[in-house]
Order: C-alpha cells, then structure tokens, then sequence
C-alpha cells in the first residue's frame, strides 16, 4: 500500500472524456445556431448575461428558467430530436442541452471587423470565425 499514486487526470481532462458524439454536439450547435440566426432575441438575454457577468451567471440563468417552465421534457425532446427548435422554449432546452454537453466552446463572436454577431459553431473542428453573413466561403454555405 505503498505505492504513489499515479498523476491524477485533472477535472477538465475528466470532463473532456464524456465522450460525446462530436457529429451529436454539432448537430445540436446546427440547430442552436439556425434558430439563432432566424431569432436572435430569443438567446439574447443569456448571451448578454454571458459577456456581462459570466459564462457561469449565464448558464446558472438559463438553467432557473428552463426549470420553472411547465413544458413537458418529453414533448421538448421529441421535437429536438426531430430538429424543431424555433419555439422559444425548446431553443432554451436545446441550448442548454449543449452548454451541458460541450460548454461554451462553440458559442462565438463573430470577427468580422464591426460585426460582432454571436453564432454557434457547428463545424466538427470547432474552427469557425464568422457569422454566416461573413463566412469565408460562402460557396459552401
Ligand atoms: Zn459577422
């Protein structure tokens, strides 16, 4: 019982070996990112949060909210899985669902001079920069 113990994996490591679907959280940063996009006010109190006060303050809000809604888990799954996210309240669900999942690594600003628009990536690599009004290739879109 002598023996050190070996290098013990730091907690973000630990997090990181969840080992969710990468093609899963993307798809959900896909659909976040489109109802985004087409209402943008409906994630803004939780992004303004975020700059303001926190990653943390945010998420903390976001999660209050989606707990004192009377919408049933069932029926707000069932339609992210069919990809029907535009209502508000099972865009707070989906939102949620990938904080959760993958923090807020692909919750970006836009970096198009002046822009500023937040997106949410939902490239595998986790590589994009702008907004879809300022993406490199638009060819692509
Ligand atoms: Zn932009």
């Amino acid at each position: 019982m002598d023996q050190t113990p070996e290098h013990p994996p730091s907690t973000r490591q630990a997090a990181r070996e969840l080992r969710v679907p990468v093609a899963l959280v993307a798809r959900l940063a896909g659909l976040v990112g489109q109802a985004m996009e087409h209402r943008p006010e409906a994630l803004a109190p939780y992004l303004n949060a975020a700059e303001q006060s926190g990653q943390a303050y945010a998420s903390q809000l976001l999660w209050s909210e989606i707990t004192h809604e009377e919408q049933g888990v069932a029926e707000v799954c069932s339609r992210i899985r069919r990809g029907d996210v535009n209502d508000p309240i099972t865009l707070r669900h989906a939102f949620m669902l990938l904080l959760a999942l993958d923090g807020w690594s692909r919750v970006k600003v836009c970096d198009h001079p002046g822009c500023r628009r937040t997106f949410a990536d939902a490239t595998n690599a986790v590589s994009r920069r702008r907004c879809s009004r300022h993406a490199r290739h638009p060819s692509r879109a």
